[in-house]
């Protein structure tokens, strides 16, 4: 198996976010969760037109696809690119949202207060599994939700942070208070510094979803 797709590394040490997230959680959710969305990854794509294409690409071609194949495999890509995103989404950094990005934030929300609130409620209304996003969008941040392995990114969009909402994110350390986890890591160790850099780029192109 040519297995294209690799784990990428963890920003931190899998102890660095406790106690908000524990190191228990990190190495079942990233030894167990991410690395089986990468191996399967690898497994569906291993002989296909897929197995040359990037991963953001292989999200963007197969998003939405009637084909039962085909959404198999967008549920493991997407995944892998969710959870690359998740991890590069926190740190236990202090970080502070400055420059531009701050600006952009009080256009579209007011405050950082306000915009932590919003990601926040996003988050505990996603019914079932899913994730939280800060994007910027037609030249504005927003916050989205998203289902499962769904992202924004699928359709374009720009994504500046993301939090996960799966059940397996916080019920070792939570159980079931999903909104005590996304309070804890909303307001300590999210990355401003990731999401000011994603901010600076340009948002992904779509790839010929109409073609
Ligand atoms: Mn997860």
């Amino acid at each position: 198996m040519s297995a294209p797709f690799k784990l990428a590394p963890l920003p931190w040490d899998e102890d660095a976010l406790a106690p908000i997230i524990s190191a228990n959680t990190i190495n079942f959710h990233y030894h167990k969760h991410h690395q089986t969305y990468v191996d399967t990854l690898n497994k569906l794509v291993e002989g296909t037109k897929f197995a040359d294409m990037k991963l953001e690409e292989i999200v963007q071609a197969t998003a939405g696809s009637a084909d039962a194949k085909e959404k198999t495999l967008f549920n493991n890509a997407g995944q892998v690119w969710n959870h690359d995103f998740y991890w590069r989404s926190l740190t236990p950094a202090k970080t502070e949202a400055g420059g531009k990005l701050d600006s952009a934030i009080t256009a579209a929300f007011g405050s950082k207060d306000v915009l932590i609130q919003q990601l926040a409620e996003a988050g505990k209304t996603q019914f079932g599994s899913g994730w939280a996003w800060l994007v910027s969008k037609d030249g504005k941040l927003a916050i989205e939700k998203t289902p499962n392995a769904e992202t924004p990114m699928a359709k374009g969009v720009n994504c500046l942070l993301t939090v996960d909402v799966w059940e397996h994110a916080y019920y070792l350390d939570y159980q079931n208070a999903r909104p005590k986890y996304l309070e804890a890591v909303l307001g300590k160790i999210l990355n401003w510094d990731f999401a000011a850099a994603n901010l600076e780029k340009e948002s992904q192109p779509v790839r010929a979803a109409a073609e």
